[in-house]
């Protein structure tokens, strides 16, 4: 239901009223048949209301039409004869234009009619509805009344289906523009006020001419001014301008004006001038709804590209700013696509880019060996296969380090025109996960190296423990001396196992910084070890650092000054500080101690390195935690002979504390 019930007694007294109008102009016979738009009226309304066929309505329209025809002078059996006529057409064609129009306002949906596939189905549904009604009402006709109307049935059918045209579209029309949410589409379409207004006077001037001469059979004209508004204006516009000259045109001819009641036999008059409506307003629809189409399938392209350069936008922003490099070629070698990245990782300008230039810059793997062109992973994407994360070298040139290059290559569909083969390839920059993954398995070796020996150690005095033991003759020296061996091994584990810890905890704990007072660390590393009086302290300016990790640089430096003297010599370690670079502190720890050799300055920082393993006990870890953890505070950290004496200076930076 669309509207409210209140409606359908509006119909019925619009119904009734038409019949008093016609009854009091005294236009009986065919006339009057033609003038009433009865068949229009009540679909319309069966239509608005939501009517079904067992319905108040039915019941309703059934009566009014038997009085309308009771008052223009019908037998009674003959006027429930054309009651039901009307009924059954009315249902007919309501249940067809819900079946077939579904997606029509009114009609079960919510869009106007704009489309001529959905004219086609609606006029279908009507005509269909109208010549059941105009077949009912012939055999009432036949059966009842006591002479048969010329023409009859083609009358009823004329005269049905033109109002209906013309009542029932307008109705859905106005109906769904009011209902409908704005913006709505413009009522004059593309045209303009002026223009309806040349319209309208060209419709009148056409009119009076061909009404006026009415000896003369000027209808043909008539068509031109439906055409002109079925091309230029809304299928609302079109609609109410053929409702509006079939009714001018109908009541002329009903008043024996115009040509089509210059016909000789009058009825037949009257079926051109139905079938003339009908006509002009099957025209005026399909051409309307036939722009509106093209207005529709316009403005959906127009969106179409719309959101297509938009997306083509996104693409190209997000290609754009991507770090990882990408491109796609196709298999006769064209780059069709790349991005800023990719030349960059390259290093080839971004307009020279091209598969040569890219296979001349990529020929070897990860490890440097030749990279055969079948097994590239783009040309394996162009064979169809997807290839995942295989790491190549590239050589950018213009003396630009080589790069490793995590590459991934997918095949992408054919090009529908030249049905080439096509491949993305994309790829980042793999060069510091490469080398940290190649450091970590040198690391991983070396520690195994490290505490594989220990524990050979320990395996080969505990087995020299037992074939003690079963020779019965294990006496207490040996066996202390073999006991203090196993100890010492498993000391060296234990100590390499907490090196590794530190080493790990140096770069993953999360950074606490503070004020720190170095010289009170000092002190307490040296109370720590039991060396306060090989260890002092000169003032130091107050850093902002972690003061865990400032402890466990200062312990290993102290540590190690204290380890690497000559056998004899009396440690005698100095740490001191000054306010410098500008926001730094500049600390140094300065040892009597073996020195370093010359040329190992730097090397002693890298994990695993020893320049005095044969003599003194080790890691070799414990610089690389110090220079991690300095790099950490953004200080830096070298290593020199000491120029005032024997030994070395440890000069390392901190960030300066200014509160
Ligand atoms: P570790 O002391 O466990 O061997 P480190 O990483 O602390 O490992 O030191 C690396 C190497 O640097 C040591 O093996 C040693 O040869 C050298 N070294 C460190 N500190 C000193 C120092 N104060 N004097 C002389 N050599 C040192």
């Amino acid at each position: 239901m669309i509207v409210g019930p209140g409606v359908t007694f509006g119909f019925a007294g619009l119904l009734v009223a038409l019949a008093l109008l016609t009854h009091a102009a005294d236009a009986t016979g065919p006339g009057f048949s033609t003038a009433m738009p009865v068949g229009g009226l009540a679909v319309l309304w069966f239509l608005l209301r939501g009517a079904r066929v067992l319905s108040i309505e039915t019941v309703v329209l059934g009566v009014t039409v038997f009085a309308a025809d009771l008052i223009l002078g019908s037998e009674p059996d003959l006027a429930a004869a054309m009651a039901g006529a009307v009924v059954v057409q009315t249902l007919v064609t309501v249940v067809l234009l819900r079946r077939w129009c579904s997606g029509l306002w009114g009609c079960g949906g919510d869009r106007p009619l704009d489309r001529p596939r959905v004219l086609a189905r609606y006029g279908a549904a009507l005509a269909l509805g109208m010549a059941v009604g105009a077949a009912l009402a012939t055999v009432g006709w036949t059966l009842l009344a006591d002479h048969t109307t010329d023409l009859g049935g083609a009358l009823w059918f004329g005269r049905s289906l033109c109002s209906t045209l013309v009542v029932v579209t307008s109705g859905l029309l106005v109906g769904e523009r009011v209902t409908s949410e704005p913006p709505r589409p413009r009522l004059l379409s593309g045209a303009t006020w002026f223009e309806l207004l040349a319209a309208v006077a060209f419709t009148v001037g056409m009119y009076v001419v061909a009404f006026w001469f009415e000896q003369l059979p000027l209808a043909f004209p008539l068509v031109a001014a439906s055409v002109w508004f079925g091309l230029r204006f809304s299928t609302l516009l079109s609609a109410v301008h053929s409702l509006l000259v079939g009714t001018a045109t109908l009541a002329l001819t009903v008043r024996d004006i115009g040509p089509f009641a210059a016909v000789d036999h009058t009825s037949v008059g009257y079926l051109l001038a139905e079938f003339y409506v009908a006509t002009i307003a099957v025209t005026g629809l399909g051409l309307s709804t036939g722009r509106d189409e093209r207005e529709a399938l316009a403005a959906e392209l127009r969106r179409t590209q719309e959101e297509a350069e938009y997306q083509a936008s996104v693409r190209e922003a997000v290609i754009g700013s991507m770090n990882e490099g990408l491109f796609v070629l196709d298999d006769q070698g064209a780059v069709l696509l790349h991005n800023p990245a990719a030349a960059e990782i390259f290093g080839i300008a971004e307009d020279v880019m091209t598969r040569e230039a890219l296979v001349a810059r990529s020929d070897r793997w990860a490890d440097g060996t030749p990279l055969p062109d079948a097994e590239r992973p783009s040309s394996r994407a162009l064979a169809g296969e997807t290839v995942r994360d295989v790491e190549i070298l590239v050589s950018p040139g213009s003396d630009l380090p080589d790069r490793v290059v995590s590459v991934s290559a997918i095949p992408l569909p054919r090009d529908s025109s030249r049905g080439r083969a096509r491949a993305l390839v994309l790829f980042r920059d793999a060069t510091t996960e490469h080398a940290r993954r190649e450091e970590l398995a040198a690391f991983a070796g070396v520690v195994a190296h490290d505490l594989r020996n220990p524990l050979a150690a320990i395996d080969g005095w505990t087995e020299m423990i037992a074939d003690e033991l079963d020779s019965g003759g294990l006496d207490a020296q040996l066996a202390r001396e073999f006991v203090s061996r196993v100890r010492s091994s498993s000391r060296r584990m234990r100590e390499l196992i907490r090196d590794l810890l530190a080493h790990a905890t140096s770069s993953s704990r999360e950074l606490d910084v503070a004020r720190v007072d170095v010289a009170e660390l000092v002190a307490e590393v040296a109370a720590a070890r039991h060396a306060e009086k090989h260890v002092s302290c000169r003032a130091v300016p107050p850093v902002l650092a972690d003061d865990v990790l400032i402890r466990q640089v200062l312990d290993n430096l102290i540590g190690n000054a204290l380890k690497y003297v000559a056998p004899g010599v009396e440690p005698c370690i100095t740490v001191r500080g000054c306010p410098h670079p500008p926001g730094f502190v500049t600390i140094q720890v300065v040892d009597n101690g073996i020195g370093i050799p010359t040329g190992e300055e730097d090397a002693i920082f890298d994990e695993f390195h020893r320049a005095h393993y044969r003599d003194y006990e080790g890691s070799g870890l414990g610089l690389s935690i110090v220079r991690r953890i300095i790099t950490r505070h953004d200080g830096t950290i070298s290593a020199r002979a000491n120029p005032d004496g024997p030994g070395s200076v440890f000069e390392f930076t901190l960030p300066a504390y200014d509160g």
